[in-house]
């Protein structure tokens, strides 16, 4: 089982003057497929892996005992939405329309900047809790300055990596109407964000983000796209999700963007349900980057992306938890077991797709998604030490680690995290974070939201499907 990969090879011991090490782990750098491994140390300096070598007593810093236990790249997060988290437990029984016009755009003004906080802070120890350590992130109402900083502060105190996405809309729906502002105004504020930020944290870079296409017109989304072209960043848009946004103006989507010169290496589009081969062929071309939410597709009926098709049209693509509060979960191995699932099942075909690249859809198409294909995504000389430690024991028995890692894992059998270097959960013991006090603050601040918003309401029960005879007491 134990193969040296190339990057393996290539390392020198570089003495011993390290700020961490992890000693005696089974070690998958994820660099040529998801089943080479190797025993191996792994030294970590100035937040950097400085070295892959065979020490086993490396003078150390700090030092991870990961004997039995496997070594991976921590998981990308590559579309999410943090704050919604407090809005769990009230989208279920929505059609995705309902959804977004009378939970979302009601509950999203009624939050508070603290709010916000506390909903960053407890969505990024989720993250943390399940071997997530980047996130490619944004917030709806990216006109509302306090809610931006507060969710970037929320990300800050956790020590996540991030891509956090600036969204804007200068031509929003009627229910929308509060998230509208003027491009030149959007603009320059996320340039002057990018600037602000440039200097405050290592970890989190700054990116535009348009929620739906036709939330913008098409002078705006181009003034963006040259933005995030000239800052060398990436532009998230919601694209194709549901059936309905297929056309714009009688065109398909794909071609409205071509038309308007939309399309660029720095778009990423998340979700991409409803578009097919001769239009995916045409993201190739341009070589745009996708998304895929299969848990929030699912939770939310909006179909289910043809992920082969994406592929074969040559595709970079990541994986996302999308809203916390239409799936109700932060964690990439479920993430991963549905998206497996939900293509074997569209494609009736047990071989569609191969746990191998699901787990590398879950690190280095998420890395390359956000343009962090340098720094994360896989275990390599020079790379960031964004790395998991996973106790394999609670996986036994298991014959085929990439498909335990897809289909047994859970995400409570990541025991240590570390990002940029720095240790933010050992031994299941969050480090940056107070769990505890987290969930209380964000019970109470749910319940704020919920009654500000005026959401919340009645629910579905049995009585409204087909399920009312099972309470029924048997004859
Ligand atoms: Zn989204």
């Amino acid at each position: 089982m134990t193969r040296p990969t190339p990057s393996a090879r290539a390392v020198r011991a570089p003495g011993a003057d390290v700020d961490l090490a992890i000693v005696g782990g089974t070690v998958v750098p994820m660099v040529r497929n998801a089943r080479d491994t190797l025993r191996a140390t792994v030294l970590v300096r100035d937040g950097r892996i400085v070295g892959l070598t065979r020490e086993r007593r490396p003078k150390a810093r700090e030092v991870i005992d990961a004997t039995g236990k496997l070594v991976m790249p921590g998981f990308v997060n590559a579309h999410c939405h943090g704050i919604h988290l407090l809005m769990r437990g009230l989208s279920d029984g929505l059609r995705y329309h309902d959804w977004l016009e009378q939970l979302m755009y009601r509950a999203l003004p009624a939050y508070r900047a603290q709010d916000a906080l506390v909903a960053s802070n407890l969505f990024c120890a989720e993250a943390i809790r399940s071997g997530i350590t980047t996130i490619g992130d944004s917030t709806d109402f990216g006109n509302r300055a306090d809610l931006v900083e507060a969710t970037l502060a929320g990300i800050d105190a956790a020590g996540l990596r991030a891509l956090y996405f600036r969204n804007f809309s200068d031509a929003p729906p009627r229910a929308l109407r509060a998230n509208r502002e003027p491009a030149g105004r959007a603009l320059a504020d996320i340039e002057a964000l990018i600037a602000r930020r440039a200097t405050r944290n290592p970890l989190v870079r700054i990116g535009a983000g348009v929620n739906e296409p036709h939330f913008v017109t098409p002078g705006a989304f181009r003034r963006a796209v040259d933005l995030v072209e000239a800052h060398d960043t990436r532009l998230m848009v919601h694209l194709a999700e549901v059936e309905a946004d297929v056309l714009i103006d009688g065109v398909n989507v794909v071609d409205w963007m071509r038309q308007h010169r939309l399309l660029s290496p720095k778009l990423v589009a998340a979700h991409c349900v409803w578009l097919r081969p001769p239009q995916l062929r045409k993201l190739a071309a341009a070589r745009v980057s996708i998304t895929w939410q299969p848990s929030t597709n699912a939770f939310l009926a909006d179909g289910v992306m043809p992920l082969r098709d994406v592929l074969a049209a040559g595709i970079t693509v990541g994986l996302g938890t999308d809203d916390s509060n239409a799936s109700d979960h932060v964690n990439m191995f479920t993430e991963m077991r549905t998206g497996a699932m939900v293509t074997k099942l569209r494609e009736r075909d047990g071989t569609a797709v191969s746990p191998d690249t699901m787990l590398a859809i879950a690190t280095r198409g998420g890395a390359r998604v956000l343009g962090l294909d340098a720094e994360v995504g896989a275990i390599s000389v020079g790379r960031a030490a964004d790395l998991i430690v996973i106790d394999l024991a609670q996986l036994a028995p298991f014959q085929d680690l990439a498909s335990a890692l897809v289909y047994q894992a859970t995400g409570a059998e990541v025991e240590t995290v570390v990002i940029g270097g720095r240790v933010v959960m050992r031994d299941r013991v969050l480090i940056t974070l107070d769990e505890v006090k987290l969930r209380r603050e964000a019970a109470k601040a749910a319940a704020g939201v919920v009654e500000r918003g005026g959401v919340g309401g009645p629910r579905r029960d049995a009585s409204t499907d087909a399920g009312k005879h099972l309470f029924a007491d048997a004859s």
